[in-house]
């Protein structure tokens, strides 16, 4: 059955996120040869729309509004509800976003729609769309149908692959305007913590460093090795608890769930609370000095050693590489 599906383009420092190509890619699917139609919300929009194009939706719809500068769940739902009404689609994706995740249950309570969230795959099988989601903080998964109504989903970052860009690819472009009032709330300002460097919750790596790196120097090791392997840091709650590094870096069942590549975890010790938020990585290399810690139990590679001899090596090594391919 083919179904017209809306694709939310998320914005972040001026650009689309990643995760915004993936949910075509997740729409394309989902549409089973039906229409996909980007939608770009902000004060300024222009640019997203050929983005989205690019990576496959068939055209785009947007709002742009003063109010829109900055996510607020008030102004956002008015706008995206407004597109809703004007396209009345069968099928929604977002991403499973800080902003997804506000924004998907209060349009699906507006809509008295279902919802799937958190969706790692999806595929089509005896004339069903079946969504795969992780359940227990990752220690189970679950498969889904939806029965009836809205196709409604939020897909999880870095899952499911994006569609090549084709820079050639074009389609129609309209705006809508949507009346947006009544906001209950403004954002003033938004003051980052850690705005450098590569998005933790869409990076390919990340050098992961715990309680074991000891200290807020501890992590410049893992800072090199990650800027030579195009990656993010980031941590456990043992580090960031004993003060080495800022809470926004915390993977975990109370941080960030990721999904990289790449996952190279260095004095980690592998609670069950840390492997909620990284065990789904692809591949998961462990370096820690004690043989026996649990770490190991979900790494592909475990190097068994004092994470100040070899993440120097590893970041030699990959430098080597990388200048060896130049
Ligand atoms: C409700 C709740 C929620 C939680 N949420 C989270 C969460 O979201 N994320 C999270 O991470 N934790 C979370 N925790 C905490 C979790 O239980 C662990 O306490 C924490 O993950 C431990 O951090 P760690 O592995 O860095 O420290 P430790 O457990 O102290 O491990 C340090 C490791 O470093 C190794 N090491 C030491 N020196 C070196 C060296 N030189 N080279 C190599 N290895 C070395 C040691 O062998 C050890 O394995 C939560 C706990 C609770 C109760």
């Amino acid at each position: 059955m083919s179904r017209k599906v809306l694709v939310l383009g998320e914005v972040r420092d001026g650009s689309l996120r990643n995760v915004s190509f993936e949910a075509i890619a997740a729409a394309k699917t989902i549409s089973e040869g039906g229409e996909v139609v980007g939608v770009a919300l902000g004060s300024d929009v222009s640019g997203f729309g050929e983005s989205l194009i690019q990576y496959g939706a068939d055209r785009v719809v947007t709002v742009a509004h003063p109010s829109l500068a900055q996510y607020t769940s008030d102004g956002f739902s008015q706008a995206l509800l407004g597109v809703i009404d004007s396209e009345k689609p069968e099928g929604i994706v977002l991403g499973h976003t800080a902003l997804g995740k506000d924004l998907a249950p209060r349009i699906a309570g507006k809509l008295d729609s279902g919802l799937v969230s958190d969706v790692t795959s999806l595929e089509e099988t005896g004339g069903n769309l079946v969504f795969t989601r992780p359940i227990y903080s990752g220690k189970a998964f679950e498969k889904k149908i939806i029965t009836d109504g809205l196709v409604f989903v939020t897909i999880r970052p870095n899952n499911i692959d994006a569609l090549e860009k084709d820079g050639g690819r074009t389609g129609d472009i309209s705006s809508l305007d949507v009346d947006i009032k009544d906001l209950r709330t403004i954002i003033k300002d938004v003051v980052r913590k850690a705005s450098e460097g590569v998005d933790l919750s869409e990076a390919k790596v990340i050098i992961a460093g715990g309680r074991g790196v000891k200290s807020e120097e501890g992590f410049e090791p893992l800072k090199e090795l990650a800027d030579v392997l195009g990656g993010a840091v980031g941590a456990s709650r043992g580090a960031c608890d004993a003060d080495y590094c800022d809470y926004s870096l915390q993977i975990g069942q109370t941080g960030k769930v990721v999904t990289p590549d790449l996952y190279i975890a260095c004095g980690i010790s592998g609670a069950i609370q840390h492997l909620a938020g990284m065990s789904n990585s692809k591949v998961i290399v462990a370096i820690n000095k004690d043989p026996e810690a649990n770490i190991f139990k979900v790494a592909d590679y475990g190097i068994v050693g004092d994470l100040f001899e070899v993440v120097p090596l590893l970041t030699e090594e990959f430098r080597k590489l990388k200048v060896g391919s130049n």
